[in-house]
């Protein structure tokens, strides 16, 4: 394993600061784009990794994964009446579909849907960003792990349009608590910052059939196992999922701060991190990772 991290490592290293750092949030803008790092875990818990990762960064979207797991570990099969499992075809903060599909957001990886999924888990949690952030501690066998406040508030300040997206499912009666009280966690979460070997740990147990062995416990049963692993597959990337399944063909997740998680079922996770994106919004060299690895190692769940 580490010989194939190292020669990935060396194969895309030329490419490290193509793309553009996320701008949208100034906290965001002033990340050095010139970063990148590796880490695999595989189902014995055993990591190794390459580069720059144990650098922190933030986990933005990666959060979403945590936040439904979390949640269908309580609502189970009742959570899907809410939010729907269907790829979204347009921008991940898109306002358009959700007018027309009644305030039902199409996937819980769009930003109204991991908002439906926040709401659900305020319902449930005195202090739901605890919740999610001691969980991610939890699985992630980190107890350090915490959110970078400066983003948390300049997310906060920027909020205009997932404060949008809560109001109209609020119109149609798929929003249950106070919009500005969900957008709090909703974003403290996506603020939290990882390393790469933190987050290829936090989703192993995507890997291992629902079982986490660093809290030693069953996250999920294999069946939403399955589940989720679909949902990244199909939503899990943007605008790019399709191309993603082509060239890469595992389940995966990224976010603005430059991290991808991705799953190898029944072997191993992986988490890459490069700050530069392409104009999808995934990192450019975490992409270009993923595909190297699975060319690699002949691997492709399709
Ligand atoms: N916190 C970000 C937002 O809601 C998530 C961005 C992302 O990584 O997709 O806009």
């Amino acid at each position: 394993m580490q010989s194939l991290l190292d020669d990935i490592y060396r194969e895309v290293l030329p490419l490290m600061g193509q793309g553009k750092v996320a701008d949208y949030i100034p906290a965001l803008a002033c990340v050095p784009p010139d970063q990148f790092g590796i880490a695999i875990c595989d189902n014995n818990g055993r990591t190794c990794s390459v580069g720059d990762a144990a650098t922190p960064f933030s986990i933005q979207s990666i959060s979403k994964v945590f936040n439904l797991v979390l949640a269908m570990n309580h609502y189970g099969e009742g959570l899907w009446q809410r939010v729907g499992c269907e790829p979204s075809g347009l921008p991940f903060n898109s306002l358009v579909q959700l007018e027309y599909e009644n305030g039902i957001p199409r996937n819980p990886f769009i930003n109204a849907g991991a908002l439906a999924i926040s709401d659900m888990n305020q319902s449930r949690f005195a202090s739901p960003h605890l919740a999610i952030r001691d969980f991610i501690r939890r699985v992630s066998g980190n107890p350090d792990i915490s959110a970078n406040h400066e983003v948390a508030d300049s997310e906060y300040e920027h909020r205009a349009r997932n404060a949008a997206s809560a109001y109209l499912m609020k119109a149609f009666n798929n929003f249950e608590n106070e919009v500005e009280d969900v957008l709090y966690s909703y974003f403290y979460n996506c603020a939290l910052e990882m390393t790469c070997v933190d987050l290829a740990k936090a989703s192993n147990f995507l890997a291992n059939r629902g079982y986490c062995e660093f809290s030693d416990e069953r996250i999920l049963s294999s069946a939403q196992t399955s589940q989720v692993n679909a949902l990244l597959a199909t939503s899990g990337m943007y605008n790019e999922a399709g191309s993603f399944a082509f060239q890469v063909g595992l389940p995966g997740k990224s976010g603005v701060g430059g991290g991808i998680i991705a799953v190898v079922p029944g072997r191993f996770s992986i988490c890459v991190f490069s700050p530069a994106l392409n104009t999808m919004g995934n990192s450019t060299q975490g992409v270009a990772a993923l595909t190297s690895l699975t060319r690699r190692i002949n691997w492709s769940v399709y």
